[in-house]
């Protein structure tokens, strides 16, 4: 069968390797779609993770069940299944609070050495992810491709259950990749009012299509400013801080209200995550800046459910779909600024 290996820095290869056994207590599945996520990209800019020589990139899997090893008995042959890449411990500090997205053990499909992801034609899947990673049926009629999709959904859905987003609130979404624009919809059907901010003419003109109340160029002039106009001289309720860069983060924490929350939704890059921000704007106005990363499993479920039922604008997020030979041009095509979210079909649909 075929996989892709990422080797070095932006540097995948496509070769055939032997078909994985199914585990004993495991699956394999034939993979249908696989997405390419923000952190798939920062990975292929760095190159394999610490500890291995190559990897089998991919989380944002969907497949069907083609084996099933004698003592798996959740799952038969014909099922239909979504994949996320978290697999907690079960045992640790936070595990045992069911804080399970903190867990001191994390490991991560197609990262993890020992953990291959989903830009394969199959990939087998062990007890052990079974039970502690996130792994769904998929409801009835929906498709591999937006199945794909929900492991985005399930982040952007865990952070505004966080940020207790509703219908009196004013949000600001700075960012507008397929994250920004999922968190403008999903802000927007809470019956908040949202602005996005995104340097990109290109992703300005993506993003129309969640509805957004008003969009904002960020690198034009007075933007606290804008932002004061928004919101009434107030300030927004929520800034979601949507991108990888230092700066986002220190205008979020400029241009919330006092009493707001500020959510760190976008990682920086590990070299360089430090900042500097006013802290006395934290300090007097009392203003919650909150770490959001990946999500509680039970999300999974959620996001494939709203997902089924046709609630989450998941057609204007797909703008790119690639055959697995393809995944040089889908990698850059992610990369590239002109895509939202890219999906790699495999095999026969
Ligand atoms: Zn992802
Ligand atoms: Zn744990």
């Amino acid at each position: 069968m075929r996989a892709v290996f990422l080797k070095s820095s932006r540097t995948l290869e496509l070769r055939n390797i032997p078909e994985p056994n199914v585990p004993d207590d495991g699956i394999v599945i034939e993979v249908k779609a696989c997405g390419i996520c923000g952190s798939d990209l920062r990975r292929w800019t760095e190159g394999p993770p610490p500890g291995s020589k190559e990897v089998i990139p991919g989380h944002e899997a969907a497949g069907i069940v083609i084996e099933t090893g004698p003592s798996c008995s959740d799952f038969k042959i014909g099922d239909l299944v979504a994949i996320a890449p978290d697999i907690h411990c079960g045992d640790c500090y936070y595990c045992r609070k069911e804080l399970y997205n903190l867990c001191d053990n994390l490991q991560f499909l197609g990262v993890t050495p020992g953990f291959p992801g989903g830009f394969t034609e199959r990939m087998a899947l062990t007890g052990e992810i079974l039970t502690n990673g996130i792994v769904n049926k998929m409801p009835d009629g929906l498709s591999f491709e937006h199945a794909a999709v929900s492991e985005l959904c399930n982040s952007v859905l865990a952070t505004h259950e966080k940020a207790g987003t509703s219908e009196n609130d004013t949000v600001v979404v700075i960012g507008a990749g397929p994250a920004g624009c999922l968190h403008v919809s999903v802000a927007r059907q809470q019956g908040a009012r949202v602005c996005v901010l995104e340097i990109s003419r290109t992703r300005r003109r993506m993003v129309e299509k969640f509805n957004p109340d008003l969009v904002l160029d960020s690198s034009s002039g007075d933007i606290l400013g804008r932002i004061k106009e928004f919101t009434g001289g107030i300030g927004a309720d929520i800034v979601i801080c949507a991108n990888p860069v230092a700066q986002t983060q220190r205008l979020g924490v400029e241009m919330v209200r006092k009493g707001g929350k500020v959510v760190l939704f976008g990682g920086l890059p590990k070299a360089n995550p430090m900042i500097t921000l006013d802290s006395n704007l934290i300090h007097y106005g009392e203003i919650q800046v909150i770490g959001a990363f990946s999500y509680h499993p039970r999300f999974h479920k959620m996001a494939l459910s709203l997902l089924a039922g046709g609630k989450l604008p998941v057609e204007s997020l797909i703008t790119h779909t690639f055959e697995l030979e393809k995944i040089n041009e889908a990698y850059d095509m992610a990369a590239s600024g002109e895509a939202l979210k890219v999906i790699i079909k495999i095999g026969r649909q």
